[in-house]
């Protein structure tokens, strides 16, 4: 067992100050607040006023404003600085400020036909009623983010119901707040989106107090605090947009190219050092090349290493979430004490103050174990042999989780109508993971994953807008209908 563990990142100092740890050093080198409830009132109170114009206003107003937005992160050291600090690495930093700057021009671009397909008006069946469809905006979206990604996750949701018409209010993971702080320095710098868009920091109960507050609800993070957040949501009568946790498999099909096959599950587990809710935390692979594979497995993954002490020079970065770890360490020994064989990895490493752990490759492993039912959330790669078709498909779909899944095989038909079966909401064939990158298609979660329209595709906009109709009458009214003369 490790000798340390905290229970969260954030430790509170009073009921509104919190410290943060640094994942790099594991010294609490950052101070926030929560919000009072009445900062909290006026805020909500100003974001809900300015919606009105911000809605009335032409689309092209606001994509204009969300590129100034895009503009100013996408160049500035500051934000760039925060998000390393909070989150131990460097060129994943990069890439959630390069795929925030993409994901609003992409969805400006997109924006106006989307809109337009919310309009539609006809004829009713009944002579003389016409009708006028249109799309309303939620006025105010509350985002609740976690800490992986924090300002791609922070951002996935709101950029979408920004461009329809609703103001947002985030709150984003109490384990990683820095890059929030000088956010919104630089969101008070865009005139238009100021008005709109606000992040608070603050823990559980910060998040739980803005639900009670907004229209919707877009909600990334576990399973357990999703199911509060629904309830919460429930009460209210709102919607509940939920993104939640995975155990993604990767099966290999019989006659796969195992050395393209290794690739696949090596990066898509390891990446982030696991860290994903997209991450492949379970491989199923065919008997008759199950010794193969694995020795290339570990062999490939011996050669992944931690980018300490240098930031700028390794591959996985320390796990963010020092919690994380304990619950890592569980997995692990419950693990061992079941017969599990850890060939490499394993170990959870001190290093600096914080957590690491290298790609750790287990066989023998079984779905009693806690490591092939629970969420990892690490660089962990279980490994288990099946003998038929039937019998990996039914390791994969034997989940509580339906996020997304991998199927690697010989040839594609094969691939497809494996994949066909899975009970997930996405499956990338022939690579892994392929969801946090493909934006075009729609995909929901399925089982305890989440709820509610995809975030991707068409839906991830659409989703923030109400339909409203107006049905107009040029004849005579609708007579009354009474029992005065009816007969049975
Ligand atoms: P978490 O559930 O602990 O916290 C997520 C957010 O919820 C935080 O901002 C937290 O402060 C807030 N929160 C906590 N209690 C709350 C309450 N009662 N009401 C409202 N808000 C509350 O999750 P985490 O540990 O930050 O994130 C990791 C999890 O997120 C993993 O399970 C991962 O799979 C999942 N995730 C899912 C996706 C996806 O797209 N499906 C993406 C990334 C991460």
């Amino acid at each position: 067992m490790l000798d340390l563990f905290f229970d969260i990142g954030a430790a509170h100092m009073s009921a509104t100050v919190f410290e943060v740890l640094n994942p790099r050093t594991g010294t609490a080198d950052f101070q926030f607040s929560a919000p009072s409830p009445s900062e909290l009132s006026d805020q909500i109170a100003r974001l809900r006023l300015h919606q009105q114009g911000w809605a009335a206003s032409d689309i092209a107003q606001r994509a204009n404003a969300l590129a100034q937005f895009a503009q100013l992160i996408s160049n500035d050291q500051a934000l760039l600085d925060a998000l390393i600090l909070d989150t131990g690495r460097i060129a994943i930093a990069k890439l959630e400020v390069a795929a925030v700057v993409s994901s609003i021009k992409r969805w400006s671009a997109d924006a106006p036909a989307l809109l337009a397909s919310a309009r539609a008006s006809g004829q009713a069946a009944i002579p003389g009623i016409r009708y006028q469809s249109f799309g309303v905006p939620f006025a105010l979206v509350g985002v609740i983010s976690p800490w992986n990604f924090p300002l791609l996750l922070s951002l996935i949701d709101t950029i979408p119901a920004l461009l329809a018409g609703a103001s947002v209010v985030v709150k984003p993971s109490e384990i990683t707040p820095r890059f929030a702080l000088r956010l919104n320095e630089l969101i008070a710098q865009c005139k238009e989106l100021s008005g709109v868009l606000h992040y608070f920091t603050g823990a559980g109960a910060t998040g739980a107090a803005l639900i009670e507050l907004v229209d919707a609800v877009c909600f990334t993070g576990s399973v357990a605090t999703g199911r509060n957040v629904l309830v919460a949501c429930a009460k209210r009568m709102i919607p509940a947009f939920l993104e939640l946790g995975g155990k993604d498999p990767l099966v290999i099909l019989p006659g796969s190219e195992i050395a393209r096959a290794c690739d696949i599950a090596l990066k898509s587990s390891v990446q982030s050092t696991g860290q994903a809710c997209q991450s492949i935390e379970r491989v199923y692979v065919h008997e008759s090349q199950f010794d193969a594979f694995v020795a290339l497995l570990v062999q490939k993954a011996k050669d992944i290493s931690l980018n300490y002490p240098d930031i700028a020079n390794g591959d996985l970065g320390p796990l963010i979430f020092a919690g994380q770890a304990q619950r890592i360490q569980l997995q692990l020994d419950d693990a061992l004490a079941h017969g599990a064989k850890i060939l490499c990895g394993g170990e959870i490493e001190r290093h600096g103050g914080g957590y690491w752990l290298r790609p750790t490759v287990l066989i023998n492993v079984r779905h009693e174990m806690l490591m092939m039912q629970e969420e990892t959330f690490g660089p962990v790669i279980p490994v288990m042999a099946y003998s038929t078709l039937a019998q990996a498909l039914s390791y994969a779909n034997d989940s509580e989780f339906g996020l997304s899944a991998a199927v690697v095989g010989p040839d594609l038909q094969q691939a497809l109508a494996f994949a066909e079966q899975l009970e997930v909401g996405a499956i990338s064939i022939n690579d892994a993971a392929l969801t946090s990158f493909v934006f075009e298609a729609e995909k929901q979660a399925f089982k305890s994953s989440g709820l509610g329209a995809s975030r991707m595709g068409a839906a991830g906009l659409t989703r923030f807008l109400r339909r409203k109709s107006l049905l107009i009458q040029s004849g005579a009214p609708l007579a009354f209908i009474g029992d005065r003369k009816a007969q049975i």
